[in-house]
């Protein structure tokens, strides 16, 4: 069995963002890029399941510029078998993104479909959900552990209430938490054999999808700037300006 995981390049998770100054959206020049960080748990969680023998291959494909070799090749690094490169200069929105996976799914035909439960740039965890319901595949969104019997997969999922344990038959789409693994350590030597790895380049034109973006942004702008904080020296001080700040009753 194949699977294929889904990465992208973001903006890395420790960078401050800056936006343009004309609030058309974020400044990304020269800024640090890596994977988003829940692919690099779906991309861990395949290489475990390959390990275990239950896959065959891992094939990461990740959807954006040249650059985004730099995110495949870290895949490769950890151990992806293969990648994909599909090539847009325009920035795509989920559903186009789920588009063009799908036409890569019916391509190379993988029994499991892995992805980031969102994406930290634009945060909207849907890629997975429209990719599951495109292809008509069952789902398990927001994974934090994955057991795989026979073709049967067990996805325990995060939700707001506690954990909710669901049994899928494969093809599957699985989006991956954080909690689903510790992701391992590129090493070096692993990085330089990565680079020699050839990646497959498809043009986005070629699939021929509908990637047209459906939602336009208007306006990027800075959260509010938060109160700068005041110290006091005793809990009486504390006590008194709380009275006076809100009238608490304390
Ligand atoms: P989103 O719905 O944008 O929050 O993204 C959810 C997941 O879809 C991400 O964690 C990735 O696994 C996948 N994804 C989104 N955009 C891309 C992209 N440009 N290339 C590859 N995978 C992507």
């Amino acid at each position: 069995m194949k699977i294929l995981v889904a990465v992208k390049r973001v903006v890395d998770y420790n960078i401050k963002v800056r936006v343009k100054a004309d609030g058309s959206d974020v400044d990304i020049d020269g800024i640090k890029m890596s994977v988003n960080p829940f692919d690099e748990n779906a991309i861990e969680e395949a290489l475990r399941l390959k390990e275990q023998g239950k896959a065959t291959e891992v094939i990461a494909v990740s959807i954006g510029t040249a650059a985004n070799q730099d995110v495949l090749r870290h895949a490769l690094a950890m151990g992806a078998d293969k990648a994909i490169l599909v090539e847009s200069a325009t920035s795509i929105q989920p559903l186009g993104v789920a588009k063009i996976l799908k036409a890569i799914v019916l391509r190379k035909q993988p029994g499991l479909i892995l992805l980031g439960k969102q994406a930290i740039d634009d945060d909207a965890g849907q890629a997975g959900q429209m990719l599951a319901a495109l292809l008509d595949y069952p789902q398990a969104t927001y994974a934090s552990n994955i057991t795989l019997e026979n073709d049967t997969l067990h996805v325990t999922r995060e939700t707001e209430s506690g954990t909710e344990v669901v049994a899928l038959t494969l093809p599957a789409v699985v989006t991956a938490d954080l909690r689903l693994n510790d992701p391992r350590f590129v090493k070096l030597p692993n990085l330089m054999m990565a680079r020699k790895k050839v990646i497959e380049t498809i043009n986005v034109a070629d699939l021929s999808t509908d990637t047209d973006s459906k939602l336009k942004q208007l306006k990027v702008s800075e959260p509010p700037t938060r109160k700068p904080g005041i110290k006091v020296n005793s809990v009486t001080e504390l006590l008194s300006k709380l009275r006076a700040h809100d009238n608490l009753k304390l």
